[in-house]
């Protein structure tokens, strides 16, 4: 039976999801969390049970280590050559890599080379694709990457109006992120619609923890909210989204606990968005709550959240010139009905109506009445079937 992995190393955790190919059969999922941390963590999840472990991981070769003892030990594998494919979730692909690609010595040094695109991330990335390197050299090994549904992107919309010299020089541009999540639902959006892909005009709205909105036209990706780096367009669970740059300066001069450029950056990523709004959580449920409650900050960061959605998914109405179609998924998107009515309703103007009974039932596909003129679907994302798929695509 031929099983691939596909693996998700972030700076301090590494997700992974077992699958039986082709038939696309989950055969289990887990996460180590918490690397080179103390009280490092280890799930695995298979036939509805978790099981958790609390355990040392110094670095991701460990993880990768333990990640192979755990799947003899639950019988997930009888031996490591069982697995044949592994495909590896790669944040940055710059302007190198336009697809999924199969890993070799080049490739790999080639993610290393532009970790200055995704400083946390790539390393973290390359460091997995080692790791497995040594321990399965002869599974089939691909890099997916986040950026590479974006390289669609004309000039005009990637570029920034910036002396030609940053881009050419230091290739300063519009990257994008969540790439696999808008190619895999303007897909199956095409499936729900039973049409042609390159006929559709259709907004993605990936509103997770991390948010990010694209414009794809005819299947292509035209534009999406996120910049350089994942920090550009809506406000997310920690993250600003777009600012004035002018903020930088100005806080550095009269902040004495901000002391250099990147303490700011790190501010709008990780301490700011719903987190820095509400003070309380950057969850969308805790947030919720809160809002429900009465407290002011939470109404605040709620009202503020939905209105940087509405001006991305009405931007992405010009770039198109007209829409068939907005999707959304990820963890907020395909959960949080209060989100997508306040969304929608906000934008009627555009002809989009809301079904009420579809989307506060959470139904799977159109939420929208039958004579909204753009239609409004909830799509689940699966960025890991995305990966084991193109792996399939190198056997
Ligand atoms: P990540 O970017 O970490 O992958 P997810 O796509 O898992 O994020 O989304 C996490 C967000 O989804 C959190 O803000 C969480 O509160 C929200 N979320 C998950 N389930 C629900 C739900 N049932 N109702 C509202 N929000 C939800």
């Amino acid at each position: 039976m031929e099983k691939t992995l596909a693996v998700n190393a972030g700076s301090s955790s590494l997700k992974w999801q077992l699958y039986e190919m082709p038939e696309e059969k989950v055969i289990a999922k887990g996460i180590f969390e918490r690397i080179g941390l103390a009280q490092s963590m280890s799930t695995v999840k298979f036939n509805g049970e978790d099981h958790k472990r609390e355990i040392d991981i110094v670095d991701h070769r460990q993880a990768v280590l333990l990640l192979m003892d755990e799947l003899i030990h639950f019988h997930l594998i009888s031996e490591f050559r069982e697995i044949t494919g592994i495909g590896h979730r790669v944040v940055a692909g710059g302007e190198l890599f336009k697809d999924s690609v199969l890993i070799d010595k080049n490739v790999l040094d080639q993610i290393k080379s532009i970790s200055n695109l995704a400083p946390l991330h790539n390393p973290a990335n390359a460091a997995g694709i080692e790791a497995f390197m040594k321990l399965l050299p002869d599974a089939t090994a691909v890099a997916v990457f986040d950026t590479a549904f974006h390289t669609s992107m004309p000039e005009k919309a990637y570029r920034y109006p910036i002396p030609n010299k940053y881009y050419r020089n230091y290739s300063v541009r519009k990257y994008g992120a969540h790439g696999t999540s808008h190619m895999y639902v303007s897909r199956e959006a095409a499936k729900y619609f039973d049409k042609p892909l390159e006929d559709l005009k259709i907004i993605t709205a990936h509103i997770g923890n991390g948010a990010s909105i694209t414009a794809v036209d005819g299947g292509k990706s035209v534009d999406t909210s996120m910049g350089f780096t994942p920090l550009g367009g809506v406000m997310m669970g920690t993250r600003s989204g777009e600012m004035d740059p002018s903020v930088i300066p100005f806080l550095l001069e009269n902040d004495p606990d901000l002391n250099s450029a990147q303490e700011v950056i790190d501010m709008f990523n990780n301490q700011s968005g719903i987190r820095g709004v509400s003070e309380l959580s950057s969850d969308m449920r805790d947030l919720e709550k809160s809002r429900d409650a009465g407290d002011a900050n939470s109404i605040l960061a709620y009202e503020m959240f939905v209105d940087r959605l509405k001006k991305y998914i009405s931007q992405y109405f010009g770039v198109l010139n007209g829409a068939d179609a907005l999707v959304f998924t990820a963890g907020i998107g395909e959960n949080d009905r209060k989100v997508r009515e306040d969304v929608v309703n906000g934008l009627s103007w555009f002809g989009m109506e809301i079904n009420p009974e579809r989307n506060y039932r959470g139904v799977v596909g159109e939420i929208s009445t039958a004579d909204s003129k753009v239609k409004v679907l909830v799509i689940p994302t699966d960025e890991e079937l995305v990966i084991a798929r193109d792996v399939e695509k190198f056997k």
